[in-house]
Formats: C-alpha cells, structure tokens, sequence
C-alpha cells in the first residue's frame, strides 16, 4: 500500500447535526476511545460537526494537523445528508468508484432483509479509488479505510452511525486492521482486588508502578474494589500476554496477593458463580438494606441457574421472622441491624432454600434511620455453610449515599461467600 504511516495518534470525528442538538449521546465516541485505548493508539481528541461539508472539511484539516488517524463516525447512510464519504475522498484526492464487491453486498443485504433497494443505495457501493473496505453485515453503509493520497501516509477510517454496527464491524475488521498498522500488539490483564484500599494499594506498590513502563501498571477504583490494569506491549499477542502475566506473578508475590481474587474475571459476581461451579456449591441469599442486589447481580451471571437457588427480599422484622425463621427474642434482644439476626437470615435460608451457602445482608442503608450504636452504614453480613455462621461488620462512612452503602454491602457478600471455604 502506498506510503502508509504507522499508526500511533487519533482523533475521533463524529458526523451527525442529532449529536449537536443533544438528541443522541456520543457513545460512538467513548467506545471508540476505549478500543483505541487497548491498542495502545493515544486519542488526541474527539470532536462532533453537523452534516455539513465545509465544517466537516475544516474539522479533518484541525484533526490531521495532529493525528496520524481519524476515525469518524455517522454519515454514510444512502440520504442526501450522508456526506462524509465524499468529503474525506475529496480531502484525501481521491476519485469516487463503483466497488462490485459492496454493491452485491448490499444488493444482497437487501434481499436477505426483504426490503426493496433504491437508487439511492447505490451510491453506497461507491467507494474512493483505493480504498480497504470493511463489509458490513449487519446494515447497508460499508466502512472503509482511506490511506495516503495528498494527505501524507495519514489514514482514515469512516464508520456508519447506528452503534449496533459501529461496534461490531470495529470488532471484527477494523481492529484487525489497526492491530497491523499500529506495528506492535498490546496487551492488558486486569487484577481484581477486594478488601484493600486504593491508597494502600498503591502504596505497597509504588515502586512497581513507577518504575515499570513495559508492562505499565495502573490501578483504577470501582465500586468498592480496586483494580490494577497490566498492559504490555510486544510483536505478538503470545509474548505481550506473557509480560503481562510475569508481572501479575510479581504482584501476587506482595501484599496485595493476598487480596486478589481474580484476573480478569469481569466482577465479583462473575468470579463468585465460577467460584460455585468449580466447588459445585448452591448459594441462596437472604437481603434486608440490600433490597435484591446481591441476588440480582448474580443473576446478571449467564449461567448462574446452576449454583444459585434463590433469595428472599425480608425488610420488615415479620417477614424475617415467617420467611427466614429468624427468631422473635433476637429481633427483640439485638435488633434487625445486628450480628444476631445476620447469622439468623443467612442460615434460615440457607436450611429453607436447601443450599450449601446461605448469605444475607442487614444494615441502615441511610440516609435516615441511624442510631447512636447501629449509625448510618452500619451493616451486616452472614455466611452460613454446614460449618456454621460468620457475620462481617461494616462501617461504611455515614457521608456515602444509600446507593454506595448497598453497592459494597454486595461487594463484601461476594467477598465472603468467596472466602467461604
Ligand atoms: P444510516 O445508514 O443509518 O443513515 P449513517 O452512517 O448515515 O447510517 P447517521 O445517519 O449519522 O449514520 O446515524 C444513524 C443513527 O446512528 C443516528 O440516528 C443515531 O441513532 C446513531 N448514531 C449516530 N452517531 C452516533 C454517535 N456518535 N453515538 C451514538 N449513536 C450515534
Ligand atoms: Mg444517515
């Protein structure tokens, strides 16, 4: 190909007079950013122009006085307003021409769908001279790549709009594509860590992370764990996978090893039903200030019928009691927001439900209804297995809303039910 440059910086352009008025949201833009990311090409930045050719002329001359690539997103559909293919050919040099190939794509396209073609369509199929085309199997607008021409060994590559197909034709052929021209592979692992703050984190790792630059090392925070992305770069996957996976050895070997409970396991809820499947363990959940999240983000897990029987949503003291068989002197004696009345829910619905795990939750989620002994954020946890019940106390800062109260209430049931054996 003629005088391609490597890729190594970006701008992504979206194309669409809807994302000016505020109709849609960009997530064009932020999924674009977060696969660019991955390869390891820097996004200078993203920029949203109308349907209009003259702005969008002058916004690729802003973009590519910088980037080496611009991505755009919008603007390849069949109507009038669709001008973007034309514009960045024209910048470009390029002269427009039919490609057989798209033409019967989209003839087909429409066929497969039953739908009627116009003459509009056509103009689809027509591409710049010399353009690498990306098939678009799931809509009519093909996506292509135009690289060089008067535009000094920079690259373009047009996306269609609709995210459905954005996404999946990024996925599957323009990844690929930039995989090659960025001239080496990246790759990143994400260490999952629970029960250890950010800070301390960091802290036990500063040297790691300052002095490596080859895998990097980067912590992130999110909902109440803490996750470090490793990321190495190399000729091959194999090898950029293996820097990666020496480095994940070096972190277990510290503190923070103790805490790890996965590498890129997704979530917790994730790691919790493989962590059921491979003991072949059953889990029920028994949830007061939690209101079912616990169980309904383990039913986010594909898969997770297998392991998880159930759970009962008991928010008044009677429904604890005729649900659960949590006993009245205990409600009495110790309250609902107790030790007591954890171990009480978790192994009432662990016996009831027939499970080898039973959890619950019971706490003041705030932001009223706190105490001087029980204060907002308190909260309880149980595990009840066939060994017995272990309750874990937080004391989760009266300054965070109820939404975060609940979100690390679930995180720590997760926590337990993984240290349950
Ligand atoms: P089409 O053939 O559907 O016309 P197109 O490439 O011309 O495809 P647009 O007409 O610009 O794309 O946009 C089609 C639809 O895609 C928009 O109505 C909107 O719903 C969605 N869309 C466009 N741009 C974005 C964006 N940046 N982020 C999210 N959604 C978008
Ligand atoms: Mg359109």
């Amino acid at each position: 190909m003629e005088n391609e440059k490597q890729i190594q910086t970006a701008e992504i352009l979206c194309v669409g007079t809807e994302l000016l008025l505020g109709d849609i949201v960009n997530t064009n833009a932020a999924y674009l950013s977060q696969q660019l990311a991955e390869l390891g090409i820097h996004v200078y930045r993203h920029t949203a122009v109308g349907d209009n050719p003259e702005r969008l002329k002058h916004a690729l001359d802003a973009a590519f006085a910088e980037a080496d690539l611009v991505i755009t997103s919008g603007g390849l559909g069949p109507t009038y307003d669709d001008l973007t293919k034309e514009t960045v050919a024209a910048y470009f040099g390029k002269k427009m021409e039919m490609h057989k190939d798209s033409l019967e794509a989209i003839r087909a396209y429409f066929e497969r769908t039953g739908r009627v073609m116009t003459k509009n369509n056509e103009k689809q199929a027509l591409m710049p001279e010399g353009a690498v085309v990306f098939p678009n199997h799931y809509g009519t607008a093909p996506s292509l790549a135009i690289v060089g021409g008067e535009n000094n060994g920079k690259t373009a590559i047009m996306l269609p709009g609709p995210p459905g197909e954005l996404t999946r034709i990024f996925a599957e052929e323009v990844r690929p594509y930039l995989e090659k021209r960025r001239g080496a592979v990246l790759v990143s692992k994400n260490v999952h860590i629970f029960g250890m703050g950010e800070s301390a984190v960091e802290n036990e790792l500063a040297t790691l992370m300052t002095e490596a630059t080859n895998p990097t090392v980067a912590p992130y925070c999110k909902e109440g764990e803490v996750r470090l992305r490793v990321t190495a770069e190399s000729d091959t996957r194999e090898s950029a996978a293996e820097m990666c996976d020496g480095m994940i050895e070096k972190i277990r070997q510290t503190e923070v090893g103790k805490y790890i409970y996965g590498v890129d396991v997704g979530t917790l809820e994730n790691a919790v039903v493989e962590f059921l499947h491979k003991n072949k363990l059953t889990l029920a959940t028994a949830e007061s200030c939690t209101g079912g999240l616990i169980a309904k983000r383990i039913t986010d897990v594909a898969g997770c019928s297998d392991v998880f029987f159930g759970g009962c949503v008991t928010y008044t003291n009677d429904v604890k009691e005729r649900l659960l068989g949590v006993k009245h002197e205990t409600l009495e004696k110790y309250g609902a927001v107790s030790k007591e009345t954890a171990a009480e829910m978790a192994r009432g619905v662990r016996e009831r439900l027939g499970a080898d795990i039973g959890v619950s939750a019971t706490g003041v989620a705030g932001p009223t209804g706190g105490t001087a002994e029980t204060p907002v954020g308190t909260v309880f946890i149980g595990i009840s297995t066939e060994k017995g019940e272990t309750v874990r106390k937080l004391s989760l800062s009266s300054m965070r809303s109820r939404e975060y109260i609940r979100i690390v209430s679930a995180a720590n049931a997760y926590d337990m039910v993984l240290k349950s054996r």
